[in-house]
């Protein structure tokens, strides 16, 4: 019909479709975040044009548009004046990344929802729980410089140009990554996705100061982020989201010292990579011996200044309850109380579930409450209760919800519903001569 028209209608009619572009993907943005409980501020300018400036592809085009994410937000903090978490227990937020999804993929945009759903069908929201438990609702997406903190400028803007080739293309898979793939939505998405854990990170920093009965904060975010490496994505992660908070923590809080347990069942090779030599930055993943990707020998302690404060302990597969409760008491707690953290943040995988499709470990609901309630108390102990977790990998849908319902319900201080979720029939035994030999040799390369 091009040639029919004048210049200037075409230029109406491209301009027509770009604002019906823009709109159409504004309201489903909008409907999304409001149906998890995503509050899209009054329309204006500030984060993403802040965040975004350096960018173009897709959200170069919103530009023109005034939207906002947040309100009220201070200058050095994420965290809106009139939400302050002096009385809750724990405090999620929730980034559910509807838009990024590929068809029958395990890492799906189902994940969060159905956590979201558990959580209120177990009354553990704040419409049951007043303020014992607290949503943020309105926080701002990461910013550039906050992802680049962790990954290459190279790599983010990358991406955010890439989502031009994914809009026409609808997904694409990023080479090398192992695979990740990609949607028009991705780039928007991980940027929220970072920025909700980092509004938790402020959130516990400022109820730490506040109460004596510190909350935990956990993000239901997604994508997962421990996989991605400074330059690019992998196995199904865009933005270290952990490493992220951990370096704005630092920054932003002056919190000098951090602790990151990973008991995702996959090695944390994207957090472990980022703090290899950093002594500041404890990581400690549990993982499944030979499992993606490979990496996260028992041998691997970090590097320069680093040697020491990075422990990897791959467990035989078909390890479980037990073999965690060991490894929680004989390894990470002498771990952690030796390292002196000022923040503990917790990559949250809940695919070691005996349950979870991808692995073969034998993790029940009540080891993840086990998980829970423990590494609460030490940072009780440690760290004036300062702690964030983030959701990493768990692709049963059941197991998954399950294992957050619990871990909500040990920050409560309330009993387990294990005994309700957990089936033992199917368990076997565990492989426990060998998780010893792997706990006695991690105790001798760490002198613990
Ligand atoms: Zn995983």
């Amino acid at each position: 019909m091009w040639k029919y028209m004048s210049q200037e209608q075409i230029l109406l009619v491209l301009l027509g479709n770009a604002l019906l572009l823009v709109r159409r993907r504004l309201c489903g943005w909008k409907k999304i975040h409001t149906r998890f409980g995503l509050v899209v501020g009054p329309l204006r300018s500030t984060c993403y044009h802040k965040n975004l400036r350096n960018g173009s592809g897709c959200f170069s085009k919103r530009r023109d548009i005034s939207i906002s994410c947040s309100a009220g937000v201070d200058k050095d903090s994420y965290v809106p004046s009139n939400e302050k978490p002096t009385d809750s227990r724990v405090i999620y937020a929730v980034a559910p990344a509807m838009g990024h999804n590929q068809e029958s993929h395990p890492e799906s945009h189902l994940r969060v929802p159905s956590i979201v759903n558990a959580l209120e069908k177990m009354e553990l929201t704040p419409k049951f729980r007043g303020s014992a438990i607290m949503e943020l609702r309105e926080f701002k997406p990461a910013s550039i410089d906050d992802i680049a903190s962790v990954h290459t400028r190279n790599y983010v803007t990358g991406l955010e140009k890439a989502m031009d080739r994914a809009s026409e293309q609808g997904i694409i898979f990023i080479e090398g990554s192992g695979p990740t793939y990609a949607t028009a939505n991705t780039f928007e998405d991980s940027l929220i996705a970072a920025g909700a854990g980092i509004s938790l990170v402020d959130s516990v920093v400022e109820a730490s100061k506040l109460s004596q009965n510190q909350p935990i904060g956990f993000a239901l975010i997604r994508p997962p982020g421990h996989h991605a490496i400074p330059k690019g994505p992998m196995g199904f992660c865009v933005f270290g989201n952990v490493a992220i908070a951990a370096r704005y923590a630092q920054r932003v809080h002056g919190l000098k010292r951090i602790f990151i347990i990973d008991f995702d069942v996959h090695h944390g090779n994207g957090t472990n990579d980022a703090f290899y030599e950093d002594p500041d930055i404890f990581f400690l993943s549990t993982h499944q011996d030979g499992s993606y990707p490979g990496t996260g020998k028992i041998d691997q302690i970090g590097q320069g200044d680093g040697e020491g404060t990075t422990l990897n302990l791959p467990l035989p597969g078909g390890s479980g309850d037990i073999a965690m409760r060991t490894v929680f008491d004989e390894v990470i707690v002498p771990c952690a109380q030796s390292f002196k953290p000022d923040i503990i943040l917790v990559s949250a995988g809940y695919d070691a579930h005996v349950l979870d499709p991808l692995a073969s470990l034998q993790f029940t609901t009540g080891t993840y409450y086990m998980l829970a309630s423990n590494i609460q108390q030490l940072a009780k102990d440690l760290c004036g209760g300062r702690c964030v977790f983030f959701l990493e990998g768990g692709y049963n849908l059941d197991s998954l919800s399950h294992s957050v319902v619990d871990s909500f319900r040990a920050f409560l201080g309330e009993p387990s519903l294990a005994l309700e979720f957990d089936n033992p029939a199917i368990l076997y035994e565990e492989p426990l001569t060998k998780v010893k030999r792997a706990i006695e040799k991690v105790k001798h390369l760490h002198t613990l």
